[in-house]
């Protein structure tokens, strides 16, 4: 992720970097490059707007055009106001209320959703949880039995679904066995459709009404950009949610959503997945994805 943005924001950077004094010019110059290069690794257009404005106050500001390194103060402020845009801190999943804790995974089909159930719960199991696997998506049953083989996999309960079952249904029961087991987090893999459409949202809707989940993760493809930011706008009106996990990172050289998707929709991206692996997932961390970008 981000390998253009890190190159086109390295050659600005070391422009600026190689003079003794910055004057206004050269900082608006500079400003129109991180513009275009943000534009091209599909930023929503907004956040740029704002974030470029934001930059170039501050770098003309006295203490930069005043110091000895002003070039390296402009990076420094780009470093710190890209961790703004992404969130500053990595936030949690939320696993708060009675157990077991209910985590929903919903979101477009084959945006990764099911693949990342099975990462969650190795990933819960690993910081000493015990997870339970739900496979609600009664559509696809393909989709439960994935579920079951990953689970099989990293030895992970899973519910037994049938893709005759009402999914509120199977997630009630699944509850009741988790208990019974024992296990702390309940993580529902639901449905997901090519298209968000009304059927969809009531259907998660009517499982969240009756679960309470303690979080809502919108499971994003990063690969789609700006797509994903406004299906994580949709998903967020419609349901709540309480983050986000993009995926496919790996495949993603522009990086424009993981960029954008907190500054537009308000929800903190918490993991991001890395690769097709059980074990591709991480958390998100937001200094750490500014350092990436600036290299
Ligand atoms: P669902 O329809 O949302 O449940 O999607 P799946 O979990 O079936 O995933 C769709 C495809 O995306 C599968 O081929 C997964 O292996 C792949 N996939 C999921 N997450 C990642 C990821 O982080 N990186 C890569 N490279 N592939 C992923």
């Amino acid at each position: 992720m981000f390998d253009s943005l890190n190159e086109r924001l390295g050659s600005v950077f070391k422009s600026l970097k190689g003079r003794g004094k910055l004057t206004e010019a050269h900082i608006e110059d500079g400003m129109k490059e991180v513009r275009m290069a943000l534009l091209e690794a599909d930023v929503h257009y907004r956040v740029v707007k704002q974030f470029v404005a934001d930059v170039k106050a501050r770098s003309l500001g006295r203490e930069v055009m005043e110091s000895l390194t002003p070039g390296q103060q402009v990076v420094k402020i780009v470093y710190e106001e890209l961790t703004s845009l992404m969130g500053e801190a990595s936030v949690p999943l939320d696993l708060s209320g009675p157990k077991p804790a209910v985590i929903m995974l919903v979101g477009l089909q084959g945006a990764g959703k099911t693949t990342t159930a099975g990462k969650l719960a190795l990933y819960l199991r690993k910081a000493g949880k015990k997870p339970y696997l739900v496979p609600a998506d009664v559509y696809r049953p393909a989709a439960i039995e994935q579920l079951q083989k990953l689970a099989g996999e990293i030895g992970v309960p899973v519910y037994p679904s049938e893709s005759s079952s009402d999914p509120l249904d199977i997630c009630l029961n699944a509850r009741e066995d988790a208990r019974k087991q024992g296990c702390d987090v309940l993580l529902v893999d639901t449905a997901g459709r090519l298209h968000v459409d009304e059927t969809l949202m009531a259907e998660l809707v009517r499982i969240r009404e009756k679960m309470i989940p303690s979080d809502i993760l919108l499971v994003a493809d990063a690969m789609t950009g700006q797509d994903a930011v406004k299906m994580a706008s949709a998903f967020d009106q419609d349901l709540g949610i309480g983050g986000i996990i993009l995926t496919k990172t790996d495949g993603d050289a522009r990086g424009g959503a993981a960029l954008s998707i907190r500054s537009v929709t308000g929800r903190p991206v918490k993991f991001v997945g890395t690769g097709e692996k059980i074990s591709a997932l991480d958390l998100f961390h937001p200094d750490r994805m500014a350092s990436r970008i600036l290299g």
